[in-house]
């Protein structure tokens, strides 16, 4: 058996990108996340997709998805590199599902569950370093010294969609086009669902246990 291929589904806020880096950390795998490869390249041309706007970033300070044929392409090429992978951020609606179950076969699918409530809390508050990508919370996880990050000493910023009317509708857009997909996976026999709202610690305690009861991770 090759080394594992792992889904996780959850809504913005949920600690898919923190549970991913822990992930790929400890099992050796890459972590795939279409909300990076995005972020990077925001003002790619995209014209020539067929596309409403000629790059990403439009779609993304809205809070809306990005075009599915742009998306589908980074996640294809990303995981044709990989052995083992952590994907993150994607299928976020039916299409992108199906599009990915011709792409490869998935072992594992954790799904995180937090309420609508806690996350405009999280994701309202939180505050990603510009330097190294780390985040913070201003209030549940505060740097030493305000604006600046622990790790690097890069500055702390708001991210564009973390802005109240941004934030509503991407929780709309995700109840909206994920909820569906994460229906659709309970039928899998690697699915789990995760309680999402515990601290980060045991969240990543109950998912590696999952894991390790799915899949093959010995080294
Ligand atoms: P994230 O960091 O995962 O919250 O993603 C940030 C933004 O990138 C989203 O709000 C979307 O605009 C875009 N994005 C990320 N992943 C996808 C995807 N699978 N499909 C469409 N848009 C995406």
């Amino acid at each position: 058996m090759g080394q594992p291929h792992i889904l996780i589904l959850g809504p913005p806020g949920a600690g898919k990108g923190t549970q991913s880096g822990n992930i790929a950390e400890e099992y050796g795998i890459e972590h795939v996340t279409t909300g990076d490869a995005l972020r990077g390249n925001k003002d790619m041309d995209i014209s020539d997709m067929d596309t409403e706007y000629d790059t990403p970033r439009a779609y993304m300070e809205a809070g809306d998805l990005v075009p599915d044929a742009v998306v589908n392409a980074i996640v294809e090429e990303a995981l044709s590199a990989a052995d083992g992978f952590v994907l993150d951020g994607y299928p976020r609606n039916l299409e992108q599902a199906e599009e990915l179950s011709g792409m490869t076969d998935i072992d594992v699918v954790l799904s995180l569950e937090v309420s609508r409530e806690e996350l405009v809390d999280r994701l309202s508050g939180r505050r990603v370093c510009d330097g190294c990508g780390a985040n913070f919370h201003v209030e549940f996880d505060q740097p030493a010294e305000e604006g600046i990050c622990d790790g690097c000493g890069g500055e702390l910023e708001q991210r564009e969609d973390d802005r109240p009317e941004a934030v509503e509708n991407r929780l709309d857009v995700f109840d909206e086009n994920t909820t569906p997909v994460i229906e659709q996976y309970q039928d899998h026999e690697g699915f789990v669902a995760i309680d999402g709202e515990q601290p980060p610690a045991e969240v990543w305690g109950a998912i590696d246990s999952a894991v390790r009861e799915r899949a093959d991770v010995s080294e």
